[in-house]
């Protein structure tokens, strides 16, 4: 499964939006429907499909990723990703369904139970989104790493109960210090870096768990020591991206405001300024999200 389409592509897998057109044998759906769509389509033929586990499926297509998305006046979706979402849910707050549903099937993959110590790797918005989503799920404790100070000051804000900064010594030091010098419960890597995978693998406990988060390069390696594995009986488990219950859940929370997603977004913009809004967040360091509002 390659990693992103071929170009040239629409972007945009984070939306939401009223619907504008049915196509032909398309029923259940009125034009002014407001909705999201799961974005991510299986062949609906494969032994993974029929299972139920699209994710898994090797024809995956993500909308907005293999095919267009939605950074333009209309978007293209099949009506069985279609989800209605409350008259009261603003498209602001429905815009983050995909990105909270991507990290509740992450902490679902790795069982976060209540009373446990999470570690969170990164604090770009998916990161700070499991901040959140940790502090809800009852975790004792949650620790944030993340090198820029806005961003880590920003954890303290929606979850995280201490947040430390970069280096992989500095980051054990501090988690072994508030877990008795034992190792998280859960570590979740949310950066997709080589070296934040080996961290997060040394910061677990015995027993404990990681969360391959973070999308790292196709070709990235690890040195992995499996004595070490063994011995402390680790568990890790990937997680690709949202799907199945975990868009309903994430439609749930967000209306109700049990998660503050919406703080992440730093501002909303028209279509024109997409280009100089995808500059934004890859060059300023208080950047966290910004919406694109197609008038
Ligand atoms: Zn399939």
């Amino acid at each position: 499964l390659v990693p992103v389409g071929e170009l040239p592509r629409i972007l945009g897998h984070e939306f939401s939006g009223e619907v504008a057109g049915i196509g032909p044998g398309v029923s259940g759906y009125e034009e002014g429907d407001r909705v999201v769509a799961d974005i991510n389509i299986g062949c609906g033929r494969c032994v993974y499909c029929h299972r139920g586990q699209h994710l898994r499926c090797d024809g995956l297509r993500q909308i907005g990723v293999h095919v267009d998305g939605a950074f333009a006046e209309f978007v293209r979706v099949p009506v069985q990703a279609l989800r209605r979402i409350p008259a009261a849910m603003s498209f602001e707050a429905a815009a983050l369904t995909e990105p909270l549903a991507c990290a509740l099937h992450g902490e679902e993959q790795v069982g976060l139970q209540p009373g446990e110590v999470v570690v969170v790797l990164g604090c770009g918005p998916m990161g700070l989104l499991h901040c959140m989503l940790s502090r809800l799920r009852g975790a004792a404790c949650v620790i944030s790493c993340e090198p820029n100070e806005f961003r880590r000051d920003f954890s303290l804000r929606v979850g995280a109960d201490c947040a430390v900064g970069a280096g992989a010594d500095v980051i054990r030091d501090a988690v072994l210090d508030r877990t008795d010098g034992q190792g998280a419960d859960v570590v979740i890597e949310a950066v997709g870096s080589a070296p934040t995978y080996r961290t997060a693998i040394a910061l677990a406990r015995p027993g404990g768990r990681v969360l391959f988060f973070g999308a790292a390069a196709p070709n990235d390696e690890i040195p992995l020591h499996p004595f070490d594995v063994y011995r402390r009986e680790l568990t890790m488990v990937g997680s690709y991206a949202g799907s199945y219950g975990s868009w309903d859940q994430a439609i749930a929370l967000l209306s109700a405001g049990r998660i503050p997603a919406t703080d992440l977004v730093t501002s909303v913009r028209p279509l024109e300024e997409l280009e100089a809004s995808i500059e934004a967040i890859a060059t300023r360091p208080d950047a966290m999200k910004i919406q694109i509002a197609v008038a």
